[in-house]
């Protein structure tokens, strides 16, 4: 069983490298963010009460997203483990995933902190775009779809930027999470759970640090 956290800023990789891990380590991929994104889209509550804070970039209350975590977690399709992607980001939240994973007895495993420079990061997050019905992320220099405007993953046609991805928004959305960062990784690191692996490398690199980690 690999129960893992991956740590990182907005823009750090960290959606790219859980496609890898999901297709060789069938684990569940939880991505908070694509959990908001989703219950926006159907206007659900959560969702209503979620969209101010996404909106300007500022984190969404830490109960609320604990909730959302807990009752993922639950459901029964998690049989190789799960990838926790973007959650927790803050102390509070990761205090809340310990009681989260003692009830449901899903302790983790591993965290892994994808490091990429300021920079690089906000490089990437203008270029970002998604596919508009299944959420797919791609990037105008590193990562097209394979063919021209259809998505590799669903055939979508329609693409989107995000909204928080747009730069009056990342500002915030990068100040924001480097002040939790740091805590965070203090708190795994004190665990014994931490490893720090060089985001600025290829994605093909990046795996492979990643894949040392897990096959451990
Ligand atoms: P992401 O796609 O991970 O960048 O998340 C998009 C937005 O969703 C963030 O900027 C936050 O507003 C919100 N969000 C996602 N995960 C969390 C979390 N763990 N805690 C609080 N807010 C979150």
């Amino acid at each position: 069983m690999i129960n893992l956290i991956l740590l990182g800023l907005p823009g750090a990789g960290k959606g790219t490298v859980s496609e890898q891990i999901v297709d060789k380590y069938h684990l569940t991929h939880i991505s908070t963010g694509d959990m908001f994104r989703e219950a926006m889209a159907n206007e659900t509550k959560v969702g209503l009460e979620a969209k101010s804070y996404i909106d300007k970039g500022d984190l969404v209350p830490d109960e609320v997203t604990a909730k959302l975590v807990e009752e993922r977690l639950a459901q029964p399709d998690i049989k190789e483990g799960y990838i926790l992607d973007g959650f927790p980001r803050t102390t509070v939240q990761a205090e809340l995933l310990e009681g989260i994973t003692k009830r449901l007895n899903k302790s983790l495993t591993s965290v892994i902190s994808l490091e990429v420079k300021e920079q690089t990061l906000i490089d990437r997050l203008s270029a970002r775009f998604m596919c508009k019905s299944c959420g797919a992320t791609y990037n105008k220099i590193t990562k097209m779809p394979k063919e021209k405007g259809i998505c590799d993953r669903c055939g979508g046609h329609d693409f989107y930027q995000r909204e928080d991805d747009k730069p009056e928004v990342v500002k915030n959305r990068l100040e924001v999470n480097e002040k939790m960062n740091a805590p965070l990784k203090d708190f795994y690191q004190n665990k014994g759970l931490l490893t720090v692996i060089d985001g600025e490398q290829t994605p093909e690199k990046v795996f492979e640090s990643v894949d040392a980690v897990l096959s451990k």
